[in-house]
């Protein structure tokens, strides 16, 4: 469903993405992990096509992004990490534009949004110039307009930054509910409890270069040690300087 080959980012001299290959399955729902700067968002962007690797392909449900972008969109949703919206416009307006832009009826776009909308509890709220909303209420909209399509891969960059425990909540239920329907959904969270919650496989990438994918069960084998997926994180992303660290404090 979600496939990299070599997946390879340059900006200049410097790498981003360093030949990064996986499959991520229909169903699956996929925790992207690292740390900052590691290349989660450079990636996430090369697999919806919104960036265009220096080397490498990306594909989606065996359509290539690099070649075939416009009919790869088709099948993805996108939630980015920064929750930018179209501050003249109200909701509704916003959604029918997404819908245009998607070419589906207007009307089966709005039944689409419709339960969405009351769940995030924006119903009320749909005719408000979008100015006015707050950080997790333009969260929830971009949310329901990567869904409208109704698109068989989701990728969300942090979904659950910036809202309140129930709205958090809210989302990780529907992302299962997601998944459980057979689509494929790939987040990338810096909570590791919402990825050893939630996810069926995780990734780790660091410098660019994917550390691990597999389960955290698998993880925990490969690094030979009992503990919470945090504790497993820390540990095989933790640079020399961080281990010297860690042995001094320890006496
Ligand atoms: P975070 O967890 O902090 O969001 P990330 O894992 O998503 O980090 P990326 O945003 O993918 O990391 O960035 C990976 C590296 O690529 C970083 O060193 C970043 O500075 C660099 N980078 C990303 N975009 C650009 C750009 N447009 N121009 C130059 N460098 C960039």
């Amino acid at each position: 469903m979600i496939e990299a080959k070599e997946l390879t980012k340059d900006f200049g001299k410097f790498r981003a993405v360093d030949k990064v290959s996986f499959k991520v399955e229909p169903g699956e729902l996929f925790a992207f992990l690292g740390p900052n700067g590691a290349g989660k968002t450079t990636t996430i962007k090369m697999l919806s096509g919104l960036l265009i690797p220096t080397a490498g392909e990306a594909s989606i449900c065996s359509v290539s992004v690099t070649n075939n972008p416009v009919e790869a969109k088709k099948y993805i949703g996108f939630v980015p990490d920064e929750p930018n919206v179209y501050d003249k416009l109200t909701l509704r307006e916003f959604l029918d534009f997404v819908a245009d832009i998607y070419q589906i009826e207007r009307q089966k776009a709005r039944q689409i949004a419709k339960e969405y909308l009351k769940i995030f509890e924006l119903d009320d709220r749909q005719d408000d110039l979008m100015q006015g909303y707050s950080h997790g209420m333009r969260q929830k909209t971009n949310i329901i307009a990567a869904l409208i399509h109704d698109p068989q891969v989701l990728f969300l960059d942090e979904p659950t930054v910036g809202l309140d425990p129930r709205s958090a909540r809210l989302i990780k239920d529907i992302l299962k509910e997601l998944a459980k329907e057979g689509r494929t959904v790939f987040m990338s969270t810096h909570i590791l409890e919402i990825a050893e919650e939630m996810a069926d496989r995780v990734g780790i990438i660091q410098k660019g270069q994917l550390k691990f994918i597999g389960t955290v069960e698998e993880l925990r084998q490969g690094q030979g040690k009992e503990g919470s997926l945090e504790e497993l994180f820390l540990q095989l992303t933790a640079s020399d300087a961080d281990k010297e660290l860690i042995s001094h404090l320890r006496g």
